[in-house]
């Protein structure tokens, strides 16, 4: 028998604005490792971290590779992984800060557990994580900032024992990188239609547009978001790509599940940078700003905030603008802190009405001859009917209820607009229990 060892692969930030992209590395690392005859004993991890960090990249998605191996060829394994990572990190392109980090282990240590949630849910600083990278006696590379590296370590942290859910990813040739993607637009829409609801986020309902295909330079043709792998690997062979298809693999991820949400419970300890959920009683009523954003005020007994709904988030701004004064609501949203212009403002993802205040209009009464509305005496001295002349000094104004155009209940942002880490509310129900790993299917990933 030969001795089997744990490693586990780390990677991040390697993509900048101008292409790339870090899953496209992960995919080219498992072909790359399996000349080793490697055993993965997970699927690669797609992990989304915290994304209101101020320096991020498009998704802030870090991955990992975890697999056991023959040890003689540790130094192999690593000296590819770190060829190849070279070879595909954008490390001249300022704001692109790669990260590579190896963890012999054949389990993830809780603390690193911990130092995973923290960098989903807040700010985490390089120095955190090369600290737990001594101490752990794990090894780093980094180029420019290094930042990449806490990503990569965070990756490695998040086996994903609670909620997740898998992408498949399918890139494009190398030649057709930066042209107009070719995919059969009916049979995306034929595939959401015979997968709902196990699938998610093929197709914005509002628009009736695609969105599993992405617009920039990188090299994914598609991406398809489920709750299997076998789901997401049907989709895939429901969907027409009309250009070749270099490769594909199937990710297990924190996407769609809310990981980087934190309840808290009250304003006052709501963080810049961080996302969270919050119950308040709406203290300001809507207003609209321009250009068509909805801005509102939440309150409790501890502190004032603004909520705001961007134009981008469709649906949700309809639901902010029907807000009262008095109605309780729980809001879900990125903080960001307060400008010279701007209080302390949560950027809705989601809004769940809780208690709806009954709305109410007062009015002048009706003259019972004419039928006609009345005017004001003045304060407290009654109404006179201007037609027929008739006063009535006691008489007040009459108090109607207006009927809300709101329902308690959730509300979403548009699909189009969601982040990666948004649990749309299909998956509301379908959520699972890591504790138990998946098994692997066979075919997981071309070649
Ligand atoms: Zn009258």
């Amino acid at each position: 028998m030969i001795p089997q060892q744990v490693m586990h692969i780390g990677l991040d930030d390697t993509d900048s604005t101008k292409g790339g992209c870090t899953t496209y590395l992960a995919a080219l690392l498992v072909e790359k490792l399996e000349a080793f005859c490697v055993h993965f004993i997970d699927y690669p991890g797609l992990i989304r971290l915290n994304p209101n960090v101020p320096w991020k990249t498009r998704g802030n998605g870090a991955l990992c590779l975890r697999f056991s191996f023959d040890e003689r060829f540790e130094e192999e394994i690593k000296e590819s992984a770190i060829a190849l990572w070279e070879e595909n990190s954008a490390i001249k392109e300022k704001g692109t800060d790669p990260g590579i980090v190896f963890l012999r282990s054949a389990k993830i240590p809780e603390e690193l557990k911990a130092f995973s949630k923290k960098t989903e849910k807040s700010i985490v600083t390089l120095k955190e994580a090369m600290a737990l990278i001594k101490k752990l006696k794990a090894e780093a590379l980094g180029f420019n900032s290094c930042r990449g590296i806490i990503g990569a370590l965070a990756a490695i942290g998040e086996p994903l024992e609670g909620d997740y859910t898998y992408e498949l990813i399918a890139y494009r040739a190398k030649e057709n990188w930066g042209s107009k993607r070719k995919v059969d637009e009916e049979s995306i829409f034929e595939m959401d239609k015979q997968l709902q609801p196990f699938t998610f986020n093929n197709v914005d309902s509002e628009t009736r547009r695609v969105i599993i295909t992405p617009r920039g330079p990188d090299p994914i043709l598609f991406g398809i978001r489920g709750e299997s792998a076998e789901t997401v690997k049907n989709a895939y062979e429901l969907v027409k790509p009309l250009e070749p298809v270099e490769r594909w693999v199937i990710f297990r991820s924190n996407q769609g599940t809310d990981a980087h949400l934190r309840r808290v419970d009250g304003l006052s300890k709501i963080e810049p940078y961080s996302s969270v959920i919050v119950k308040a009683v709406v203290s300001q009523n809507p207003r609209t700003i321009p250009v068509r954003h909805v801005i509102f005020a939440l309150k409790d007994n501890s502190a004032e905030v603004d909520c705001a709904a961007y134009e981008p988030t469709g649906s949700i701004r309809k639901t902010a603008r029907e807000l009262i004064v008095g109605d309780c609501i729980e809001v879900y949203g990125a903080v960001h802190k307060a400008t010279s212009s701007k209080p302390l403002t949560i950027n809705l993802e989601k809004i769940n009405i809780m208690e709806l205040k009954p709305q109410t209009r007062k009015e002048n009464p009706i003259c019972p001859a004419c039928k006609k509305r009345m005017k004001s005496m003045g304060k407290n001295q009654g109404f006179r009917c201007e037609k027929c002349g008739t006063k009535f000094p006691t008489s007040k104004k009459k108090e109607f209820t207006i009927p809300r155009g709101l329902k308690t209940g959730l509300y979403v942002t548009s699909t189009r607009s969601q982040r990666h880490l948004t649990k749309p509310l299909i998956r509301y129900g379908q959520e699972k229990n890591g504790k138990v790993k998946p098994e692997i299917i066979i075919e997981w990933h071309f070649p």
